[in-house]
């Protein structure tokens, strides 16, 4: 595995209630996931399914919202650090550089090497020509 990928259990996968909302959405599809679990909560298998629920019951709406409530309140700082630090999304995307807008006209840019604003090369032309 890549080290943008890390491989979590199942079991925190289901209690951090992203599987919840997987499943939400899954339901639209007729599709959901299903873990086959011990007594214990260890789960044994995991696999997707068809199935003709739809949606989730009012108590289970609200437990999901809970706990993804509550893993975005713990996780949050992490992920906003992902992605809006240049260099963590740079790494995401494995090595290519983000695009950056230029300063004056809006067109993406790669990103400029120094501390400089990012300006496209029409604009730094008529820059160039301006100061002359
Ligand atoms: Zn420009």
């Amino acid at each position: 595995m890549s080290g943008n990928i890390e491989r979590k259990p199942w079991e925190a996968f289901r209690d951090s209630g992203l599987l919840w909302w997987v499943n939400r959405s899954l339901h639209l599809f007729g599709m959901c996931i299903v873990l086959e679990e011990e007594e214990d909560g260890t789960v044994t298998d995991a696999y997707p399914a068809r199935t003709s629920w739809r949606g989730f019951s009012g108590p289970d709406e609200a437990d999901g919202f809970l706990k993804v409530t509550g893993y975005l309140a713990q996780a949050g700082g992490v992920l906003l650090g992902e992605v809006s630090s240049p260099l963590g999304l740079a790494d995401a995307l494995d090595g290519i550089p983000m695009r950056v807008e230029c300063i004056e006209c809006g067109t993406m840019v790669d990103p400029p090497e120094d501390d400089s604003d990012p300006i496209c090369s029409e604009c730094q032309e008529e820059s160039d020509a301006e100061e002359k």
